[in-house]
């Protein structure tokens, strides 16, 4: 392959936790890459997380079907899902498409697909939280998701524990008194919880990302800060225009999380791509041993995490257009929960930090070559597990741009399942 007529072999665009860890895969399998971000690293989506490595995620979230549930979500007032009829509308065709994606039938289908990249999720992780000299920000502990009522923790800890023993995952049941000495200021409404044992949880998220772009730098890759205007094919390259200038390269890798469809859209392409948008809100810690573990709170739908800048209380899905105003209800009503629930101090910004999950309607990424495009390759639509999943993804479009056999099936990746 001649290099020597393009700025670079390959342009990574966007810097979160996904295209950081393409850029630093592809860098280390001896291409010189560009990666394009208009921010620093991780200081999007992959910033403010619940930061959580989801090894037990095997089975991904399905669109509410049963009569009883759904009911509940009409008037808008549960705490893990929300939605704004703006979203719903402009969104209605991949809402759709995932609902059907979501009936037992084809549901079953995708379970497994999903479950083989999960599997790779600690291992892909591992080495580069070594090559970023990035122990200190993680802890593999696992973490608890915890239940109000013994019915939904019975019921939940018999499905966890088919889907452990099938993809050979390690769970623990904690009773009260179990969960009350590892987690002393739960209060009593806390009856019991599932330790996902084989998980990992990370004290900062974006300053993970920034360290993974750090060792992509140290293995000669670049990283531009340029807020990208256009792209076009031009003879043999990719022509990329920032606001600071124009970069070419043979290959140009497509990693813009909830921005990528603004491109798709623009290059042809018509995917079933939609987002869940969520918030953050970070809380002074509680005075005496405060939170140890990252709790779900599965019943009511949000996450607390004792993280490096306070306890962060992460919310469910929004369903709306990404670019809308923040809407305040959801963190807030999860708020007023979760003070019930473990101490909060008082509230550590004046706004809360708010972003999207880039989903798509089968719900899972797209990873791979785009079908119509020489030397362009996608790798985006992570959903709720775009941090778990980031060096995984890594690992396979390396292996998939270099003819290599990837080491799963990414048939059920590709762009062109759609
Ligand atoms: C509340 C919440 C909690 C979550 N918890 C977890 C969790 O515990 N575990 C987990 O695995 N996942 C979790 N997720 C999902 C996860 O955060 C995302 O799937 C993941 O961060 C997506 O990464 P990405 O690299 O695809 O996107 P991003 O991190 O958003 O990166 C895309 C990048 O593209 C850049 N970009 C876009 N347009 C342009 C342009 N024109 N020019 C230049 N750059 C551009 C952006 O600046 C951005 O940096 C959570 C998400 C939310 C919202």
């Amino acid at each position: 392959m001649s290099r020597e007529c393009h700025d670079s072999d390959t342009i990574v665009l966007g810097a979160g936790m996904v295209g950081v860890s393409i850029a630093y895969h592809l860098a280390r399998r001896g291409r010189s890459v560009v990666l394009v971000d208009r921010r620093a690293p991780g200081h999007e989506t992959s910033f403010g997380n619940a930061g959580i490595i989801q090894r037990e995620a095997v089975a991904p979230y399905a669109f509410p079907r049963d009569a009883r549930t759904l009911l509940q979500v009409v008037p808008n007032r549960r705490i893990d899902i929300r939605y704004r009829p703006a979203g719903m509308l402009g969104a209605a065709g991949a809402l759709f498409r995932y609902w059907q994606n979501s009936a037992p039938g084809a549901y079953a289908r995708i379970l497994p697909e999903y479950a083989s990249l999960i599997s790779l999720s600690t291992q892909e992780h591992a080495p580069m939280i070594a090559a970023a000299g990035a122990e200190s920000l993680i802890c593999r502990d696992g973490w608890l998701e915890m239940y109000r009522t013994p019915e939904a923790f019975e019921a939940r800890l018999a499905r966890a524990t088919v889907l452990a023993e099938r993809f050979g995952l390690t769970l623990e049941r904690l009773d009260r008194a179990a969960l009350a000495e590892r987690e002393p200021e739960l209060s009593k409404e806390a009856i019991g919880a599932i330790l996902w044992r084989d998980s990992w949880t990370v004290a900062d998220p974006g300053a993970l990302v920034a360290a993974y772009a750090e060792a992509f730098e140290a293995l000669g890759g670049r990283v531009v800060k340029a807020n990208v205007t256009s792209m076009a094919q031009g003879e043999g390259d990719w022509r990329v225009t920032t606001e600071t200038g124009e970069l070419r390269a043979r290959n140009l890798v497509m990693a813009m999380g909830p921005w990528a469809g603004d491109w798709l859209s623009r290059l042809g392409y018509r995917l079933p791509l939609f987002v869940k948008r969520g918030y953050h809100m970070h809380y002074a810690p509680p005075q005496g041993r405060g939170l140890r573990h990252w709790i779900m709170d599965a019943e009511v739908g949000y996450v607390v995490a004792p993280m490096r800048d306070g306890v962060r209380l992460t919310t469910g899905a929004e369903l709306a257009p990404r670019d809308a105003p923040p809407e305040l209800d959801q963190l807030d009503a999860a708020e007023a929960v979760a003070r019930r629930l473990v101490p909060l101090g008082a509230r550590l910004s004046d706004t809360p930090w708010k972003g999207a999950r880039p989903c798509t309607a089968d719900m899972k990424p797209v990873i791979g070559p785009a079908p119509e495009h020489d030397g362009l390759w996608f790798a985006f639509g992570h959903g709720h597990q775009g941090f778990t999943l980031g060096p995984a993804t890594g690992r396979l479009l390396g292996e998939m741009m270099d003819g290599e056999t990837p080491a799963i099936d990414m048939t059920p990746f590709r762009a062109d399942r759609f």
